[in-house]
């Protein structure tokens, strides 16, 4: 299997940084809700079982719904609009792309960003999507973070690649390479740890309830939901409560009830051989409909105490506002 190390620039309108709200609304209906992002440069390098180079991919594609510049992009990029004018569009880059990837591959990623922009636009431009559910990837940045003893923290592809040792005589922010940068810093990684800490993308969905099946991610158990028409059906389907050991799989008996937080609900269950658990329930929504994403992961009474207080907490926060 070959590792494919893939990087994006992307274009957006320009309303995002224009100040005075009046420009601000003009600019604003001219943003496609189905793209914000367009994608504009596609950077790849290709890697073999045992981490060596074997091939680069590297094209600009003519943007067809954002056709100008947001100038900031084109500062940070350097990517002028002059430049796409014999470049090909989105679908012939990306037919030529996944020929280029061939067969048995896996996508690498410095972030989640990447990837789900990528079908964005696949979708957008009514290209078929050859990824099947469950699409795996590999998440360079996360992966850091992880070994780091810091998994919540994101940090820049240019401060891992400094840190990491890597040479440092390409720009940043071009997709080739910001692409050989993170495939420079997979080297110097464990290697263990991109089959064991893999990332699961959101935008392919379960067809049916039988797909829905718990995931190992290595320090974190994921369960994707099916996709449905509305939220409420979403919030009604029974099965996105069942919190499950990552260790053994078996239903836990839950220590605090489902409660609502800032976009998200948790809970906390317990396993007779495991011990703790929290559970952390996302209900989202994507071209392929409403879902629930449902993320275990084990804890000790520490972590307990703060989820304990947090929704006490909002408890007493909710108490007040009703009083008011
Ligand atoms: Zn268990």
């Amino acid at each position: 299997m070959n590792y494919i190390v893939i990087d994006l620039e992307w274009n957006q309108p320009i309303h995002t940084n224009v100040g005075n709200s009046e420009s601000k609304n003009y600019e604003k209906s001219r943003i496609c809700k189905d793209m914000q992002f367009e994608i504009i440069e596609i950077g790849a390098v290709k890697l073999n079982e045992n981490f060596q180079e074997i091939g680069r991919f590297n094209r600009l594609v003519k943007p067809s719904l954002y056709k100008k510049m947001n100038p900031i992009i084109s500062e940070i990029t350097g990517i002028r609009e002059n430049e796409f004018h014999k470049e090909g569009k989105f679908k012939t880059v990306i037919r030529n792309f996944l020929d280029w990837c061939g067969e048995d591959y896996i996508i690498c990623t410095f972030g989640n960003r990447d990837i789900h922009e990528l079908e964005i636009n696949m979708h957008y431009h009514k290209c078929e999507i050859p990824w099947k559910f469950p699409l795996k990837y590999i998440d360079i940045q996360k992966i850091f973070g992880i070994e780091n003893n810091e998994p919540n923290e994101q940090r820049s592809l240019e401060m891992v690649s400094i840190y990491m040792g890597v040479e440092q005589k390409k720009v940043y922010h071009r997709a080739l390479s910001d692409a050989v940068y993170t495939a420079e810093i997979m080297k110097k990684m464990n290697r263990e740890n991109f089959e064991k800490y893999q990332s699961l993308d959101y935008i392919n969905l379960p067809k049916t309830k039988k797909e829905e099946v718990e995931i190992n991610l290595g320090n974190h158990m994921e369960c994707l939901s099916r996709g449905f028409d509305s939220k409420e059906e979403v919030i009604n389907y029974k099965d996105i409560y069942i919190t499950r050991c990552p260790v053994c799989l078996k239903k836990c008996r839950k220590k605090i009830r489902w409660f609502a937080d800032i976009n998200k609900y948790l809970c906390v269950a317990r396993c007779e051989n495991h011990g703790l658990m929290e559970g952390i329930l996302y209900i989202k929504n994507n071209y392929n409909g409403y879902y629930a994403l449902r993320k275990t992961f084990q804890i000790d009474d520490e972590k307990y105490k703060v989820i304990a207080d947090r929704k006490n907490l909002l408890r007493e926060k909710r108490k007040i506002k009703r009083n008011k």
